[in-house]
């Protein structure tokens, strides 16, 4: 069955035509056209001038409207995996939190046996932490700190695949396990970490090119020693998530860091924790009681950001008004550097023999239409 999407504006990574008809084939896209063909059987969906975008990637989400991976509970995961849809995002990294080792298990557990059929792709969990640095937690829990084990990322990597971990590359075997990793195919990053810029360069030569959350829990740019703040600036192959909720970050780091980096190498993540779609009130995080006021989650006691409330589109519109740059480059940061970085083929643009993973947002950056594999899979 074939499908022709009419009248889109179409913005994918150094492309964007107005008035452009897609082509969908066996869930790919077979063909992108200048204009309507002239006779075409089969579905047809008018996109009215609105925005049609390859499909997000969300490499960092802890939850979505009151349900938490580490909740452990595969029902409650697919409903995350289902949600994601309403924000455009068609490739999903769930992701843990530092938990004890029996729930980190339960939850990867969970993803495994959430339905997945109705919602985004999840090619696989993002584990964030446990081998942080204790100093250095945020709104992780310090009491389930551990150092590194290679052997408990491959015990979870059996229940389902391990994409992605995020630890501090300063803690003992933390170099040792970046090179295990990357043997096996996961993607290492670092962050929760006080590393000086020697460590990350220590890292770097084991291959370590991601950094988490850039410029939330990691050292700062100093100087003497640039840290992991500088090393991102600096080393411009290196991948870097970027939380764009003007609340972790503000405008004028956003403006910096896609100056100094280029799209291609900024992720755009939410780091969203269970609060996202949910209104202003009392939430956890990773057992911690959580505050959301404004929009802003913090820890309870101290006040420390914990998570976001944050949904891609909305991070996508917020890096558009604050960097001015045009749509078919910051939409690079939206999904195909993921991609990229994760070394999943075949997503992050429109283009032919790419998956139909589409998007489609009115002016407002509001999504109205998403699909996955070609398949319409929430209209809003
Ligand atoms: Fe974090």
């Amino acid at each position: 069955m074939l499908t022709l999407i009419r009248n889109a504006h179409l913005v994918s990574p150094d492309v964007e035509m107005e008035n452009a008809s897609i082509i969908i084939a066996e869930g790919k896209i077979a063909q992108v056209l200048p204009v309507a063909p002239e006779s075409f059987s089969g579905k047809i969906i008018d996109a009215a001038g609105q925005y049609v975008m390859p499909g997000f990637v969300d490499v960092h989400c802890h939850g979505r409207n009151n349900f938490d991976f580490c909740d452990g509970d595969a029902e409650k995961s697919g409903v995350i995996i289902a949600k994601k849809l309403e924000e455009g995002v068609t490739t999903l990294l769930p992701t843990t939190l530092t938990v004890s080792k029996e729930d980190l298990k339960k939850a990867v557990k969970a993803v495994a046996d959430a339905p997945k059929a109705k919602g985004c792709k999840v090619p696989g969990v993002h584990l964030e932490g446990p081998f942080i640095n204790p100093k250095c937690c945020g709104a992780q829990n310090p009491g389930f700190v551990r150092t590194p084990d290679v052997a408990e990322v491959l015990e979870l990597n059996d229940i389902y695949p391990v994409r992605k971990i995020t630890y501090a590359i300063e803690m003992p075997g933390a170099v040792e396990l970046t090179s295990a990793l990357l043997r096996k195919g996961i993607t290492p990053s670092c962050t929760h970490s006080g590393a000086t810029y020697a460590d990350f360069c220590a890292g770097h030569a084991a291959g370590l090119r991601n950094l988490s959350h850039f410029c939330n829990q990691m050292t700062g740019l100093h100087h003497r020693d640039i840290g992991l703040v500088g090393a991102g600036l600096l080393h411009k192959e290196v991948f870097a998530e970027f939380i764009c909720d003007k609340l972790h970050i503000s405008p004028a780091m956003i403006k910096l860091v896609f100056q100094t980096k280029g799209p291609e190498h900024v992720v755009l993540i939410t780091d969203a924790m269970r609060a996202a779609g949910m209104p202003n009130g009392n939430y956890t995080l990773g057992g911690l009681p959580v505050i959301v006021k404004d929009g802003a989650a913090r820890l309870a006691e101290g006040g420390a950001l914990a998570g976001s409330t944050l949904q891609l589109n909305v991070a996508l519109k917020n890096v558009w008004e604050v960097t001015g740059l045009p749509l078919k480059e910051l939409v690079k940061s939206s999904g195909y550097s993921a991609a990229v970085a994760l070394g999943l083929h075949g997503i992050g643009k429109i283009e032919a023999g790419f998956c139909a993973d589409v998007v489609f947002l009115d002016r407002g950056f509001r999504v109205t239409r998403t699909m996955v594999d070609g398949e319409v899979r929430f209209e809003a």
